[in-house]
């Protein structure tokens, strides 16, 4: 059976891949918001590593940012012609990773020093999302091993500045019209151990950046100045309460069910201990169910300020670092949901779960413009964090599926 074939070549490039995988995770990626240079180094890697692999047709597609060394911010499309001309299976991951975060936290190994132990491999950027990068590398790779040609015509898409709001990587692509409203979109970026959930909504997600403005004066005197240190910490506990109890409700669909506001990110203050702060700044991060909307929200964030301005002297200024709406979902009986679930059953034996998650994936922009996509992979969701990991079976698994898809 074909199949079989595809999926024991799979199999046996296994350990080739996988060392593949950990030589990119020794080129860092990271955006400039993030202080990193981009994913041009990653990029010129990977454009070797695909021709090297076989793949004829790579397309890269720059976008121009000026505020990276290479003053663009690539893109990769890999093309393999499929037997008919029909849609086209496109599997999008991205190239850029977080930072590594707190450094003495990798206990396994340092963030861009791969390593593998128990069948994983740990490196920042490894789950997310190199794992389903080489997946789909990986699918493609096999079938082109085999000379077999794929159903319909299938695009490796790899982009940029996912982590940072996509508008230089796969919004920039969206724009320029690549993707056909009949195509197939899976953006493995997301999923549960199982690889049993298959996402198709997504929450709307508010980042929000909160700047609170007093007076800096010597610590020893501070009724001469105003603390904004203290004043931005009171109003972020209060618009953290005010948020969980106003916005209480539910949606089973929803993983998780509930809205969530996160206060997250801090900016540096003040150099020494005995200065009383002049300026605060505070982050919030937002996932809001579809039903709410972010007008509302944000609205009820800068009542409160107003409420701590009056009260205390100080100013404090809301800016919205990003936010995208939730988008119409997918829906459950679009062809890439229904063949997803297809081959989940068939090759896996499992029974899939449709559902909506936090977001945002870049899932959120395609279903912006109306073209169906779903968000899919096996992963035991270890992004972001410290010691993060890709299973190596998860990632020979979900490389099957996406063979399965390729050609069916
Ligand atoms: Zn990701």
């Amino acid at each position: 059976m074909q199949a079989e074939k595809v999926f024991s070549e799979i199999d046996g490039l296994r350990d080739e891949i996988i060392k593949t995988l950990m030589e990119f995770i020794r080129i860092p990626a990271i955006g400039p918001e993030n202080d990193g240079e981009g994913e041009s180094k990653k990029a010129d890697k990977l454009v070797q590593t695909l021709t090297s692999m076989g793949f004829s047709k790579v397309e890269r597609i720059d976008a121009p940012d000026g505020r990276v060394p290479s003053k663009k911010r690539p893109n990769i499309i890999a093309y393999t012609e499929g037997e008919k001309n029909a849609e086209t299976l496109w599997i999008v991951s991205h190239m850029d990773i977080v930072p590594p975060g707190e450094e003495s936290l990798w206990t396994v190994t340092k963030p861009f020093e791969p390593l593998v132990k128990d069948g994983k491999v740990y490196g920042r950027g490894s789950e997310d999302n190199m794992q389903s990068m080489f997946a789909s590398i990986l699918a493609i790779k096999a079938l082109k091993n085999l000379k077999i040609k794929p159903k319909r015509t299938v695009a490796l898409c790899f982009v940029s500045d996912e982590e940072q709001g996509s508008k230089y990587g796969i919004r920039y692509l969206i724009k320029k019209g690549l993707f056909r409203l009949s195509d197939l979109v899976i953006v493995p970026d997301g999923g549960n151990e199982t690889g049993s959930f298959i996402e198709i909504a997504e929450k709307s997600v508010l980042w929000l950046r909160m700047r609170t403005f007093g007076k800096q004066i010597h610590a020893s005197t501070p009724s001469k100045g105003l603390n904004a240190h203290r004043v931005g910490m009171q109003y972020a506990l209060a618009v953290d309460k005010m948020l969980h109890e106003k916005y209480c409700e539910k949606d089973e669909y929803f993983d998780p069910p509930e809205n969530t506001f996160e206060p997250t990110k801090k900016d540096k203050n003040v150099d020494a201990v005995n200065i009383v702060p002049g300026e605060d700044v505070s982050y919030f991060d937002c996932r809001i169910l579809p039903r709410h909307r972010i007008k509302q929200v944000l609205n009820d964030v800068q009542t409160i300020a107003k409420e701590f301005e009056e009260r205390t002297g100080a100013k404090i200024d809301i800016e919205i670092v990003q936010q995208n709406p939730a988008p119409k979902p997918t829906e459950a009986t679009a062809k890439v949901v229904t063949m997803l679930e297809q081959a989940l059953k068939q090759v896996r034996r499992i029974e899939p779960k449709i559902g909506g998650i936090g977001g945002g994936t870049c899932a959120a922009y395609f279903r912006e413009a109306n073209v169906p996509a779903v968000v899919w992979s096996t992963a035991d969701e270890t992004a972001h964090q410290p010691n993060e990991y890709a299973k190596i079976q998860n990632l020979v698994n979900d490389a099957k599926i996406f063979a399965f898809l390729a050609t069916h």
